[in-house]
């Protein structure tokens, strides 16, 4: 929850801007400032305060204990200008909540820890636990003094400007090894607990065969516990879960059954259909068996080690313009380590990378090479992003990137502004009713095929956009398609060319299917044709969305 303090008419008139904007995340503190202040600090995870900073320094200060929990505070001024990050930046969460509270009010997030403020993350905010001399390591990244990386594991990391050997270290281990000094110790979550149980088998007695069998690995890699669907209620093994604070995973007997393992016994065949729970479970994901069954007096327990999957994320950059790029997109290009993608896309967006990161570009035409090369990058645990514009999956890179993924690797898909939907913005509301996009491109496809997707485009009065219509050395293909076209519509169908949608360059026309020069166009351009219905209003392409919805407002929207 987050608590929401105001003084004056105008802090409380911004305060209830938020307010309005997260009614399920927000609480209202009411009546004189310091009592509202106090409890919610108390009762809350976040506080966001409209009053000077100066005045908020002094109430919390007697309140600050410990920054991995105290809350993180926001103040916004006065003016509603600006959104500053007080206490609790990383841990609190105020670095990321001054950034959204200032979407909200349209003021300047202002963030003074160092890492946030040059891009670089800081180490406790890279989602996975991080033990050891988290400042000093951090502060020597963000200096620029080299950071040695030992990583045991290959796991997804975004950047982090490691390199050389340095003072400081930056360990990436599941063992359990005590952190030196200058030394970071991150741990990834690879390490799969498998855990089986007699009915009543005590929570203390299961946890110190876990604790036992995680001899020599750290408790903190464990991503999760796993056992069979019978036991999915044991309370021994629900507990151990909670208190390690990791998920519980079930599988079937039957798919366990299946799964070789080198210490198979007859008990739990006979009471839950499975020649393994604590083996079988653990390696269900595959892996490496750390450490084979090991027993107590009612549980088992085998620990392993899955494989590093890497995460390779499609992330479309929309049509141009930064502000069509969407925050996820731009989160995902800021969590990667290694970018592939076309040299002219890259440029748009290299100002977002953070420092270190490794861009693999290519030109015109590399298509296949960089899906492999994406592809290739996440197998070997990189935390990729592919990108290209507008939308990744329209006419892109998704397609043949995912059909050279196997299942080691996560795939992330952000979506992005097609050309087709900025353009109609552009335009004016050309795609009110049933529409599709046609690539001209027979460069892959056989222009027969091409052309029997335009007819039936056309028989069933769809409104068309054309991707790729025309290029210096395949310029008949529009003429042929729009020819189609008009044996259905008439010739004054208004029809809207628009070039570079959202780039500087941006222009656009609005002609008819009668006047179309096919000059103006290019590969920088998509061309929408309307349907039989679609009219030029003041200038503007508007389809309608048909007669039901002028008679009642049953489907409106
Ligand atoms: N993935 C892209 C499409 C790639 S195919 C997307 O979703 O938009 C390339 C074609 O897209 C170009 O030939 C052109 O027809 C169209 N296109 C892409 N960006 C455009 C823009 N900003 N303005 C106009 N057309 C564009």
């Amino acid at each position: 929850m987050i608590g929401l303090i105001s003084a004056t008419a105008a802090g409380a008139a911004a305060r209830d801007r938020l307010a309005a904007a997260w009614p399920e995340r927000t609480r209202v503190y009411e009546g004189p400032v310091a009592d509202a202040v106090r409890a919610a600090f108390a009762e809350c995870e976040q506080l966001v305060c409209f009053l000077a900073t100066g005045a908020v320094v002094r109430l919390v200060a007697p309140l600050l204990g410990d920054k991995r929990t105290d809350p993180g505070v926001v103040c916004v001024d006065e003016g509603g200008r600006f959104a500053v990050s007080l206490v609790g930046g990383h841990g609190g969460g105020a670095n990321a909540l001054a950034g959204e509270v200032a979407e909200v009010l349209g003021a300047q997030p202002v963030v003074t820890t160092a890492t946030d403020a040059v891009g670089l993350p800081g180490l406790d905010t890279l989602g996975l636990p991080v033990e050891g001399d988290v400042a000093a390591v951090s502060r020597a990244l963000l200096d620029g003094e080299p950071v040695a990386l030992r990583a045991e594991l290959a796991w997804p990391l975004p950047a982090l400007r490691t390199g050389g050997e340095g003072a400081y270290t930056l360990r990436v281990t599941d063992r359990a090894v005590e952190p030196a000094e200058r030394e970071a110790v991150l741990r990834p979550p690879s390490l799969v607990v498998g855990v089986g149980a007699s009915k009543g088998a005590p929570v203390d007695e299961v946890l110190g065969l876990i604790h036992r069998s995680l001899e020599g690995l750290s408790p903190l890699s464990v991503a999760h516990l796993a056992t069979v669907d019978a036991k999915a209620e044991e309370p021994g093994i629900v507990a151990a879960a909670e208190r390690l604070g990791v998920p519980l995973v079930t599988y079937p007997a039957g798919e366990l059954a299946r799964i070789d393992v080198p210490n198979p016994s007859e008990h739990p065949l006979a009471a839950v259909g499975t020649p393994s729970v604590a083996e079988a479970s653990a390696l269900y994901e595959g892996g490496e068996l750390l450490v084979p069954k090991r027993k107590s007096a009612m549980a088992t327990c085998a620990v392993v080690r899955r494989p590093a999957r890497g995460r390779l994320a499609v992330v479309g950059l929309g049509p141009g313009a930064r502000d069509l790029l969407t925050p996820r997109a731009k989160a995902e290009l800021r969590r990667a380590s290694v970018l592939v993608g076309l040299d002219q896309y890259v440029d748009q967006i290299r100002d977002l990378l953070r420092p270190g990161t490794r861009v693999l570009e290519s030109g015109l035409g590399a298509e296949e090479e960089r899906a492999r090369t994406a592809v290739a990058e996440a197998r070997a645990g990189h935390a990729v992003a592919l990108i290209g514009s507008g939308d990744a999956g329209v006419y892109a890179m998704a397609s043949p990137a995912l059909a050279e993924a196997s299942d080691d690797i996560e795939v992330v898909g952000v979506p992005g502004v097609t050309a087709a939907l900025a353009a109609g913005a552009i335009l004016g509301a050309p795609l009110g009713h049933d529409h599709v996009s046609i690539s001209l491109s027979d460069l892959h496809t056989p222009w027969e095929v091409i052309e029997r997707r335009v007819r039936a485009a056309a028989e069933s009065d769809l409104v068309v956009t054309f991707y790729n219509p025309r290029s210096r050395g395949r310029d008949w293909q529009l003429p042929k398609a729009l020819a189609v076209l008009s044996e259905h519509r008439e010739p004054s169908t208004p029809v809207g060319v628009v070039r570079n949608a959202s780039r500087p360059d941006e222009s656009s026309r609005l002609t008819t299917l009668g006047e179309l020069d096919p000059a103006w166009v290019d590969m920088m351009t998509v061309v929408t044709v309307g349907n039989t219905a679609t009219r030029n209003i003041a200038g503007r392409m508007v389809t309608p969305r048909g007669y039901r919805w002028q008679a009642s407002q049953e489907d409106a929207q």
